[in-house]
């Protein structure tokens, strides 16, 4: 089995010195005892967590903004505001067995007397095995708002979840991606997040901060991959003479960081869009186009890196090989690249060039 595992000492240390180091409070304003930093700011934060492998940087919670917008004072408290001080966290369940790329919600919420009764089949929920409660998107039946979704919170010991199984994915990480079902579980109508109707609005704005803070972490990990195959190059003797003086091999790193600049560039922009209070379209195709220019560099990179090491890159101890299976998925989460090209493409063919 290769579930992966890390010791609990370990990932306490890291969550203590995340937390002291206020990276579960860098979105949060500063009338809720956060530390309201610029997008640009995260982003850079963002961008040397996501140098570790093994998903170390996951160690920690943190609230986002539009979190606070959607929901009530009650929930704040008892839910986001426990994410910053590490005393509970979250999983997000939107996507199912027919739905990920597509939209379309087979989950029910059906109004009952004080609340809703969920049925359906969430996969891939991240985190699910240490979080304590769900994000959870649901079609809703049996009211006024019947056939929209909802977003919901939902605690984890509510009865009628069952796990239905903990796949293995390449990566062999410590927060697990299992199959959850929910048999008429009630959830109480305190948790519905805003209004019936609204749930794909909030997840869009999950996405949109997920989307950025992946490229940031996918520009830390192409600036790591180089560094070390950098320092490989300028030392590894090979005919004579190191593999930085092979000219094929100097092309491979130039087109490395070439790459990597790129992808800093355009998800720094894209903060700083944030930053400047664009439109929230733009916001959002500038969050794709990031996600998807710095998921494909850092997966080139990743792979011309485990080249320059050859044998010694493929090995498990050596960072190019863990980050070529890890950083795959970057292309598949959270809108795979072809639904990045997509939301890009529809949004030049609605609002033209200058508005993207
Ligand atoms: C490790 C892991 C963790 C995840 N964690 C979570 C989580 O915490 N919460 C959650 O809700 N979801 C999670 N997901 C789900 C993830 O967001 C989906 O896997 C992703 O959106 C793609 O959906 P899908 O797997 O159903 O692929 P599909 O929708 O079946 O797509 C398959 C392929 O077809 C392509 N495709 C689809 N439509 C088009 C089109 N119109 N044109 C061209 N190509 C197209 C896709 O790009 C993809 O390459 C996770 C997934 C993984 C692998």
């Amino acid at each position: 089995m290769n579930r992966g595992r890390l010791p609990a000492d370990i990932s306490s240390r890291h969550k203590k010195i995340a937390l002291e180091l206020g990276f579960s409070s860098m979105d949060v304003a500063e009338s809720y005892g956060g530390l309201a930093l610029r997008t640009v700011d995260q982003v850079a934060v963002w961008e040397q967590l996501g140098r570790v492998t093994n998903a170390l940087c996951w160690c920690f919670s943190e609230p986002h903004q539009w979190m606070f917008e959607a929901c009530s004072e009650a929930q704040i408290k008892q839910y986001v505001l426990p994410l910053m001080d590490g005393s509970r966290k979250e999983c997000y369940a939107i996507t199912e067995a027919e739905s990920g790329s597509d939209v379309v919600i087979n989950t029910t919420a059906e109004r009952c007397e004080g609340g809703y009764r969920i049925n359906g089949e969430k996969w891939y929920v991240t985190s699910a095995n240490h979080a304590d409660y769900f994000f959870l998107q649901a079609r809703l039946t049996g009211s006024a708002h019947a056939g929209t979704d909802a977003l919901f919170f939902l605690d984890m010991e509510t009865e009628g979840i069952e796990v239905v199984c903990t796949p293995l994915f390449s990566h062999t990480f410590d927060h697990h991606h299992p199959t959850l079902r929910f048999n008429n579980t009630f959830i109480p109508a305190a948790n519905l997040i805003g209004s019936e109707g609204d749930g794909m609005g909030f997840t869009h704005s999950w996405f949109r901060r997920e989307r950025l803070m992946i490229a940031a972490r996918n520009c830390g990990a192409g600036a790591r991959l180089i560094e070390a195959a950098t320092e490989f190059a300028k030392n590894r003797r090979v005919g004579g003479e190191t593999l930085m003086d092979k000219q094929l091999v100097q092309a491979m790193l130039a087109d490395c960081v070439t790459e990597l600049w790129a992808a800093r560039l355009i998800t720094f922009e894209a903060a700083a869009a944030h930053d400047r209070g664009e439109d929230i379209k733009t916001l959002h195709t500038r969050c794709s186009m990031a996600k998807l220019y710095a998921s494909e560099a850092a997966g080139r990179i990743a792979d011309r890196v485990l080249q320059i090491f050859g044998g010694r890159g493929y090995m498990r101890e050596n960072c190019a090989e863990r980050f070529s299976r890890e950083l795959r998925v970057d292309r598949i989460w959270e809108g795979a690249s072809e639904i990045q090209r997509l939301i890009i493409a529809r949004a030049l063919a609605k609002r033209g060039l200058e508005e993207m």
